[in-house]
């Protein structure tokens, strides 16, 4: 065929989009999107200094997009900040927030507003969890995780709605999980927050639609190079070949993430919303819900 299929198909071989395991930016980067997709846009991303949120930052400034990144740790984004300006020359603004205090989030969002005038995108990512049996968690376990995860994404969807989205505008892509669609053991708290948050997605996209708002869920799988990878057992995963029951046979990577997300939050999907773009290679569909086994993983990371 024509040298545009030969190259199409070997972009496609070639299988994932490459990744770094670090809070780091990508060495190379080939934009499969128009690099100018969100030019001109802002984006507000909650826990934007670590993990997914980072690069979700970094795949955005790369089409054009300046950024908010904001988390209780002022420190942690402000490194994080400095690394995403110099791999895209894009703007970049860290700002200190906890989600599950409103008056910190209105604070940060008129410090965005008075930088840049103006915010097109809300991604609430941050998020916080732990393997646990229901069993051993404690009354305040289970609602700190509500807290930041569901209540935290109300808070900061409301405050970005009453501060600029109301009157001109916006999208908001929650990042939830597969974790409630089959029960996964060991993650009550976690499932039910972000069930809750799905909920969350459908009532806003409903409400909000007519203001012009989108609102869609981004369900990750098991994604390499994240604190939730290391700390939920991704390495014991890799050890005892658990991906092979995974439909594409491996877990996905920050980038593969960070590229749905960016669909979600661009005009591609303007016509999407109040939906849950599942993101895992098929995984929950098959996936075993193996109790002892990851009661393994839980007592191997405790120590
Ligand atoms: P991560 O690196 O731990 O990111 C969580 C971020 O949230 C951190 O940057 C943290 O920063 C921030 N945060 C936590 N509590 C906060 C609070 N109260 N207020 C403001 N910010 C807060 O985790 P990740 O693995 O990249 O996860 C990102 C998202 O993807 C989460 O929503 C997670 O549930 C979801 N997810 C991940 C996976 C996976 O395989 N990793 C799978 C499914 C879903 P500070 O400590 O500075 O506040």
């Amino acid at each position: 065929g024509p040298p545009g299929t030969a190259m199409a198909e070997a972009a496609a071989a070639a299988g994932p989009p490459p990744d770094a395991d670090s809070d780091d930016c990508l060495q190379d980067y080939r934009h499969l999107f128009s690099p100018d997709i969100l030019a001109g846009q802002v984006a507000f991303i909650t826990g934007g200094g670590s993990g997914i949120g980072f690069r979700i930052a970094e795949i955005f400034m790369r089409h054009g997009c300046r950024t908010i990144i904001a988390s209780r740790n002022l420190q942690r984004v402000s490194e994080a900040s400095k690394k995403l300006v110099a791999a895209t020359g894009q703007q970049c603004l860290p700002l200190s927030l906890d989600v599950r205090q409103p008056q910190t989030i209105v604070a940060a969002v008129d410090e965005a507003l008075k930088e840049f005038e103006r915010i097109d995108i809300l991604v609430n990512n941050a998020a916080g969890n732990f393997l646990c049996p229901a069993s051993s968690l404690s009354f305040n376990a289970f609602k700190t995780v509500i807290d930041i995860d569901t209540i935290g994404t109300f808070n900061t969807s409301k405050v970005l709605f009453e501060k600029y989205f109301r009157d001109h505008g916006g999208v908001i892509v929650n990042i939830t999980a597969t974790l409630s669609y089959r029960g996964q053991a060991l993650q009550v708290h976690a499932g039910s927050a972000k069930a809750a948050i799905d909920a969350m997605t459908r009532h806003l996209a409903v409400e909000w639609g007519p203001s012009q708002i989108r609102v869609n869920s981004l369900a990750p799988g098991p994604i390499t190079g994240t604190e939730g990878y290391r700390r939920l057992g991704g390495k014991f995963a890799k050890e005892t070949n658990l991906f092979d029951t995974i439909p594409l046979q491996r877990a996905g990577n920050k980038t593969e993430i960070a590229h749905s997300v960016l669909y979600l939050a661009s005009p591609l999907s303007s016509y999407v919303t109040g939906t849950t773009l599942v993101v895992d290679g098929g995984s929950w569909l098959t996936s075993a819900n193996n109790f002892p086994a990851l009661l393994g993983i839980a007592s191997s990371s405790a120590k």
